[in-house]
């Protein structure tokens, strides 16, 4: 079980929300992201779970303000549309991240010149030892 626990939440910006995470990751969003995927009761039918808001007509210039905690779990925040009644928990957050572009697909690292250790000869380790007494 992983938990979701934000160190840092950068809302300076009135055009991105920066939320870094406990295990070092950093996830950024733009209001217009955000709004897109918010839960609320009216964007959101409760009964079926369908979203009834179009992620699609929100304008991607949205801004956000008055961005705050809910206890320990969540987020809260205006937008410029008016609309602020979206509460954001922390693993819907992560897991609704717009960083996809993972690295984990490819691995890059064919290390070239992975230093041997000790070939042979080895220079002398004290070289530069201070003198002592
Ligand atoms: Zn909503």
């Amino acid at each position: 079980m992983r938990s979701y626990t934000p160190t840092v939440i950068r809302r300076s910006d009135p055009a991105r929300v920066e939320i870094e995470w406990s295990d070092g990751a950093v996830s950024v969003y733009t209001p217009a992201e955000l709004r897109g995927l918010c839960p609320c009761a009216q964007c959101v039918d409760e009964i079926s779970g369908r979203r009834t808001n179009d992620p699609a007509s929100v304008p991607s210039d949205l801004r956000q303000s008055d961005l705050h905690m809910i206890g320990n779990y969540a987020i809260s925040m205006r937008f410029s549309d008016g609309h602020h009644t979206g509460i954001y928990t922390f693993p819907y957050l992560r897991e609704n991240a717009p960083e996809k572009r993972d690295p984990a697909g490819g691995s890059p690292s064919s290390e070239a010149g992975r230093a041997a250790p000790d070939s042979g000869g080895r220079a002398s380790p004290g070289a530069g030892r201070p003198a002592q007494g």
